[in-house]
């Protein structure tokens, strides 16, 4: 089974840059098959890098578009993302971009899309005011055939929240990246594993220790291949 990563950025910003190239060294120097990728999202960002690394590296890197849900054409970059480019999901940051995961006027539309076109969706959720678990129970809800991330899984004050809010939701995932080991294990523990999804958050990490620590996160074979990489290759269906 391969071993994929759920969560990365590429690009140039302020204080981080990331290319395809650089991404797949790192996971090759620590074996990992396949990668996850999306912009950064910081000021403005566009998903034509994601688009370029992908180009190079089809078989190494899985491209999710990134919006700013406040853009008037967000839903619209969405679709062509998807249809014209073989995106396999959506990437959003209420935090940085400024709106509520569960704003029915910015958001739905983006939802319906990931509906549409079958692609999960990974949304910041570290517990600030706008992306709380409780914006994550609303959305998965509203769109229970919608496969939800909650990236960084409710850290710091929310873990507990998020974790009952996804033994609710069966659309509802948490994704582990920065998160801290004695949460995880909680989590696969209160969930099992097929719930719990391995993403790193690259170039914000050290590589290796966010691969290394999910050795911890479960003493069971089989589950710790489903968090690394087998959920997130069910809900692309590669
Ligand atoms: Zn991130």
């Amino acid at each position: 089974m391969d071993i994929i990563d759920a969560h990365n950025h590429l690009g140039v910003r302020p204080g981080a840059t990331q290319t395809g190239a650089d991404l797949v060294a790192k996971i090759d120097a620590v074996g990992v098959d396949k990668a996850v990728i999306f912009p950064f999202v910081e000021g403005n960002f566009t998903n034509d890098p994601i688009k370029e690394a992908f180009d190079q590296f089809p078989d190494r890197l899985i491209p999710y578009c990134a919006v700013n849900a406040w853009q008037p054409d967000a839903a619209d970059e969405v679709r062509r993302c998807v249809r014209d480019w073989g995106f396999k999901g959506l990437k959003l940051h209420p935090t940085i971009n400024g709106f509520h995961l569960s704003d029915p006027n910015l958001v739905d539309p983006l939802f319906q899309v990931a509906e549409e076109y079958d692609i999960p969706v990974i949304v910041h959720g570290a517990t600030d005011l706008l992306n709380s678990p409780t914006e994550f129970a609303i959305m998965a809800a509203r769109f229970p055939k919608v496969n939800l991330l909650m990236a960084h899984m409710g850290f710091f004050w929310g873990v507990e929240q998020a974790i009952s809010f996804a033994k609710q939701y069966p659309n509802l995932y948490l994704e582990t990246s920065r998160a801290p080991i004695f949460e995880i294990q909680t989590a696969v523990k209160e969930l099992g594993p097929h719930k719990v999804i391995w993403g790193t958050d690259s170039p914000f990490v050290d590589y290796e220790w966010e691969f290394k620590k999910m050795e911890r996160a479960t003493l069971d074979k089989a589950g710790y291949s489903e968090i690394v990489g087998g959920n997130i290759a069910r809900l692309l269906k590669l």
